[in-house]
């Protein structure tokens, strides 16, 4: 059987007219599982009786198992999902002055084998559905009560390796009907996967896009993050150049610091030469230390001269705060089981 939130509206109007109801059914179920967040399809009061039952014969409607959830000290909230099929993934909630922001995964494992992360000491299993992307937000919302304002793809995976569930999933996460986050308040981080930065370029999602770039040689950078190997700092620059200008929105550049790899002067200088006159802007990170991870945190001292340089050099950076170290759940910590074991 199938989760009945791997359907958009749409499909779902059409999956109503298959078992002999009426198009606008859809509608309402999806307000009960979109806004109402319900758990259960007894609880579908304005559908008849007979209907809750052809649901329950039809479809599953998945609800996540939290396994463990921890607290930050600086209120940063951790779950580990039971995802019904054995496996389990992360989900961060963070809380900012302007609401919550939760970091949601779009796969069990990630395949990049980016050298500093810790989702990637794990084997990869499978990308998530539109609806188990979904289900993370449902989850945190149910369980503290809260509506949530931002989405970050920032979690356990590579989104754009995960690229039609993770768009359908964005498409029900915005739609004013669904969970009704604006566009501009989701984002989507990746590693660089060229010919998937054209193709949302080309899509008008509105979105922000990230790019992790975290070194300006490919030398460099291919040690960090093997991705490279395939599409180049030359070709991702390309790419980026293409998505500003198609679709006029700056680019978010993540650039984690790690001591005496890619945080002094001559990395800053090389930055501002690679990024002068884009529309962007660059978040630079304090690596996290991760278990048996051969890069180390850059000092204060550093991170501040390399976000002065490039401010100085007229490209906006700011240092990302980070949330939630005490409890793992900072960027690059996700695993996708306790304790990291397969
Ligand atoms: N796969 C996607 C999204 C997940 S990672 C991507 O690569 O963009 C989210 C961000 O955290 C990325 O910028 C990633 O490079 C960064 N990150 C990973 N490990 C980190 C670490 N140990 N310290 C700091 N940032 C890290």
């Amino acid at each position: 059987m199938k989760n009945i939130k791997d359907y958009n509206l749409d499909e779902l109007k059409e999956e109503m007219l298959l078992i002999g109801e009426k198009g606008y059914r859809a509608e309402q179920i999806f307000k009960w599982i979109y806004v109402e967040n319900v758990t259960d399809f007894n609880e579908m009061t304005n559908l008849s009786l007979e209907l809750r039952e052809k649901l329950k014969e039809n479809y599953t409607l998945d609800i996540y198992k939290i396994i463990r959830k921890q607290e930050s000290s600086d209120g940063t909230k951790k779950y580990l999902f039971d995802i019904l099929d054995g496996n389990a993934i992360e989900t961060v909630l963070m809380q900012y002055k302007h609401g919550y922001s939760i970091c949601v995964s779009s796969q069990v494992g990630c395949k990049m084998g980016c050298k500093f992360c810790a989702s990637t000491g794990i084997a990869f299993i499978r990308s998530l559905t539109s609806g188990e992307i979904a289900e993370q937000i449902l989850a945190v919302q149910r369980d503290i009560g809260i509506k949530i304002s931002n989405v970050v793809f920032m979690g356990i995976g590579e989104p754009l390796d995960n690229f039609n569930n993770v768009i359908k999933a964005i498409k029900i996460i915005n739609n004013p009907k669904g969970l009704n986050i604006g566009a501009r308040h989701i984002s989507i981080s990746t590693s660089g996967l060229v010919p998937k930065i054209y193709e949302i370029a080309d899509m008008d999602l509105q979105c922000t896009l990230s790019i992790s770039l975290h070194a300006t040689t490919n030398e460099k950078r291919s040690k960090m993050m093997p991705i490279n190997n395939k599409y180049n700092i030359e070709e991702l620059m390309k790419a980026c150049k293409y998505y500003i200008e198609k679709t006029n929105k700056r680019i978010s550049f993540e650039y984690a610091l790690a001591k005496d790899n890619n945080d002094n002067l001559e990395d800053a200088k090389a930055l501002v030469k690679l990024l002068k006159g884009m529309l962007c802007h660059v978040n630079l990170i304090p690596i996290n230390k991760i278990e048996n991870g051969e890069f180390d945190t850059s000092t204060n001292e550093n991170v501040m001269k390399f976000r002065d340089y490039l401010n100085d050099c007229g490209i906006v950076a700011t240092i990302r705060r980070e949330l939630g170290d005490d409890i793992e759940a900072a960027c690059g910590q996700l695993r996708r089981k306790e304790g990291g074991n397969i």
